[in-house]
């Protein structure tokens, strides 16, 4: 949902991609800088709210997690509906969750405005030797679908505040 409460928005902003690619880690670095080496799907929140400032102005992106149920790919509608922008991750170790990549954005397209804001997340890029996908193809995937790209590491933190600041601008843009 985009609600104007007095001074500030409220982004809803959901986290898809394939099981175990880092979706909940992405979000317990992003909103408490925690990571969960052994992380199951019980650590997932249904969401999580996370004040932040663009061009001065208060924003609260309210981020979504799954709670594991893309094992089953039984993503409901619910999950997505009102969302304005989305972190679409694969893990850059596993080359079957970069091919799921075009089903998710189906998933995403048939549940929520096409217009959402939507990035490409190359998740785990701390794993230099077990590498499926280079940066050149999920930057090609990307530019293919017109979608922002970005890889991170919920491991070692990098790009990770990038990933979710680059969406809540982009989205406070078209807004503003
Ligand atoms: P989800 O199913 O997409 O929510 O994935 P999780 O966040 O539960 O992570 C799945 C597994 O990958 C866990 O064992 C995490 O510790 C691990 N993991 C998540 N992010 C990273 C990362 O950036 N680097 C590495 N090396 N492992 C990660
Ligand atoms: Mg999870």
């Amino acid at each position: 949902q985009t609600q104007q409460t007095d001074d500030y928005y409220l982004f809803k902003i959901v986290l898809i991609g394939d099981s175990a690619v880092g979706k909940s880690n992405l979000l317990a670095r992003f909103a408490r800088d925690e990571f969960h080496p052994n992380s199951k799907s019980t650590i997932g929140v249904e969401f999580q709210t996370q004040k932040m400032t663009i061009n001065g102005k208060e924003v609260k992106a309210q981020i979504w997690d799954t709670a594991g149920q893309e094992r089953f790919r039984a993503v409901t509608s619910a999950y997505y509906r009102g969302a304005v922008g989305a972190l679409l991750v694969y893990d850059i170790s596993r080359r079957l969750t970069f091919d799921s990549v075009g089903r998710w954005l189906s998933e995403l397209h048939t549940h929520s405005d096409m217009n959402v804001v939507t990035i490409l997340v190359g998740n785990k890029s701390d794993l230099k030797e077990a590498r499926e996908v280079t940066t050149a193809e999920g930057r090609a995937l990307a530019e293919a679908q017109e979608l922002f790209f970005i890889e991170t590491s919920a491991l070692d933190s990098s790009n990770v505040n990038a990933a979710f600041q680059k969406v809540v601008k982009e989205i406070y843009n078209i807004l503003s």
